[in-house]
């Protein structure tokens, strides 16, 4: 039998956890690879450096900025901070800010 999963209205994580990510730009290179995995999460500013967007398509450029991470998008938005060359994408659980991708997972 197939489970199929749904996708919550929310960000979610494997367990349904609600998850969010942040970029650190002092550690971004530019290089777009996060944007080529999640264009719908990541996006290069016109200063070059990545961020991430709300829900509604807008770019959020305050230091330190989260968005939602949607399941359907989970694994392109995990993938992405694995490949980021600047370690600088941080996927943390909504509920205890505990980092569960990214350079301080542990
Ligand atoms: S993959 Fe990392 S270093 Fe590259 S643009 Fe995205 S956040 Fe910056």
């Amino acid at each position: 039998m197939t489970v199929q999963q749904e996708a919550p209205t929310g960000g979610a994580g494997q367990a349904g956890e609600p998850l969010e990510v942040w970029i650190d730009q002092d550690l971004c290179t530019g290089d777009g690879i996060c944007v080529q995995y999640a264009p719908e999460v990541f996006e290069l500013d016109i200063d070059g450096l990545a961020y991430v967007k709300s829900p509604e398509d807008e770019l959020l450029v305050e230091a330190g900025a989260t968005t939602p991470v949607p399941l359907t998008l989970l694994q392109d938005v995990v993938d992405s901070a694995k490949e980021c060359p600047g370690d600088c994408i941080h996927v943390r659980r909504v509920s205890d800010r505990v980092e569960v991708f990214g350079p301080d997972a542990e």
